[in-house]
């Protein structure tokens, strides 16, 4: 089946105008509270240069610091595993539910499992697996898949969730306060977390130094789970290591500040060993990363710490929602990692980007990520099929740009074209960018000639 391109994709989701704005103004507003908490504290810039300087230290070291994390972990008692791919981490998980003879399984949120397919394997093999973030809960009722990576269900109005809500667990028909479904979302999962004998979280950070790791979370979903469970399986992927304990700090107070705008997520958790009578197994997995290390121009978008800033900012994925990106992670991050795993496929997500820089302005790890998404363009433009019509385009705009005398003359005939053009054809169904936007009133000459009239001696 032939996949949609980013522009396909977002035409869906931008048919209803509402939902569009809508959309953008809340990711907005997340924005702006990310905005208000950077800039509470002064050493905010030092907090994004330090972690920056980690990350860098981490993926020049990543062999090593693997290895640390692994003897810390065994000497702890975790049961350490690696995989080289979705498929191997799948089944690594699938034996120790069949080994441990687990009948029911909860879920914490983790974009690791979601990108090796976890849930769709697992039930495909008889398995009921719960997610137990609310977010996630409402999408995997609803059958979809997350819009985002610190918000799964952004694309989801109060409204539809009740809808949702009264077809799954049964709460009143047409309600949709929060409150009250928030409460029935929690009776629900309640007897889920009691009746699961085994928990799957992700990891957020692992600490090579002590072989122990974080989990963050906002409803204290992973510790119910993990606790009341006799088997907790970590997914991880082998990018999120930091050398040491003392980092921590500067990970955390940037990754809830940069993700919601909150000090610090309500829960951070950490793990260390198994509790006593329990078994705690970690699963490392590459799936394309030692990959995109060897890419020198992409290597940094393993610093990533998933905070979701970048997708909160960028007026391309707050205008077309998550789905239009087609990947596990959607948005400028995602449209750096994705035409790494298929670069056909992924073709169109680097061109879904205005290259404003917004994302890397925001970026708690400094990843250049616009840059990356610019360089990526080039190599998909020299090793794939681009668009006649796109190519003839570029060709005859990089002629006119080279020639100084059909540029001018170019831009006069535009210039006179556009005051002559009644409204009418100008904000026409012809005109898509006229949907949303009034041109600015045409200047009467180019920036060449009122320089030459105004600046040049
Ligand atoms: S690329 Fe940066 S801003 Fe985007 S999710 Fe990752 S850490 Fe956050």
């Amino acid at each position: 089946m032939k996949t949609q391109s980013h522009a396909q994709a977002a035409a869906e989701f931008i048919k209803d105008d509402a939902r569009t704005h809508w959309h953008d103004e809340t990711l907005w507003h997340v924005r702006q509270k990310r905005d208000l908490s950077a800039q509470g504290i002064p050493e905010w810039e030092t907090l994004r240069d330090t972690a920056s300087a980690t990350k860098d230290y981490v993926l020049s070291h990543l062999g090593e610091l693997l290895e640390q994390f692994e003897t810390n972990a065994l000497a702890n008692g975790i049961e350490v595993l690696w995989a080289k791919d979705a498929q191997e981490h799948n089944e690594h998980v699938y034996r120790i539910l069949q080994e441990n003879k687990v009948s029911n399984i909860v879920k914490s949120k983790s974009i690791l499992t979601e990108e090796c397919g976890l849930n769709h394997y697992l039930e495909d093999k008889g398995y009921d697996v719960v997610d137990t973030d609310l977010g996630e809960r409402i999408i995997q009722f609803a059958k979809q898949a997350p819009s985002h990576i610190v918000l799964p269900a952004i694309h989801l109005k109060k409204q539809d969730i009740g809808e949702i809500f009264h077809e799954h667990i049964g709460t009143e028909k047409g309600a949709s306060d929060p409150k009250y479904l928030t409460e029935a979302a929690r009776q629900h999962l309640r007897k889920k977390f009691v009746e699961a004998n085994a928990a799957i979280t992700g990891v957020n950070f692992g600490i090579a130094e002590t072989g122990g790791f974080v989990v963050c979370t906002n409803e204290g979903n992973a510790d119910m789970g993990t606790h009341l469970a006799d088997i907790h399986i970590a997914c991880m992927g082998i990018e999120k290591l930091i050398p040491r304990a003392t980092d921590l700090g500067v990970f955390l107070r940037l990754l809830a500040r940069s993700a919601t705008g909150q000090s610090i997520t309500n829960y951070s958790s950490h793990f260390h060993k198994p509790a006593p009578g329990k078994k705690l197994y970690i699963i490392l997995v590459d799936n394309g990363r030692t990959e995109q290390l060897g890419r020198e121009d992409f290597k940094n978008s393993l610093k990533c710490i998933r905070c979701g800033a970048c997708m909160n900012t960028c007026p391309i994925y707050r205008r077309s929602g998550g789905y239009s990106y087609n990947s596990t992670v959607p948005g400028p991050i995602g449209s750096i990692l994705s035409p790494g795993k298929d670069l056909k496929k992924y073709s169109t997500l680097p061109f879904a980007s205005t290259l404003c820089g917004s994302c890397s302005d925001v970026c708690p790890v400094k990843i250049n990520i616009h840059e990356q998404l610019y360089k990526w363009r080039q190599v998909i433009t020299e090793n794939t099929d681009v668009d006649a019509s796109k190519k003839l385009a570029m060709k005859v705009a990089g002629y006119t740009f080279g020639k100084p005398v059909l540029y001018d003359l170019a831009g006069k005939m535009a210039r006179t074209a556009l005051k002559i053009t009644p409204d009418s054809l100008v904000y026409s169904s012809l005109n898509v960018w006229g949907k949303h936007r009034d041109l600015p009133d045409v200047p009467k000459e180019s920036f060449k000639e009122w320089y030459q009239k105004n600046r040049k001696s």
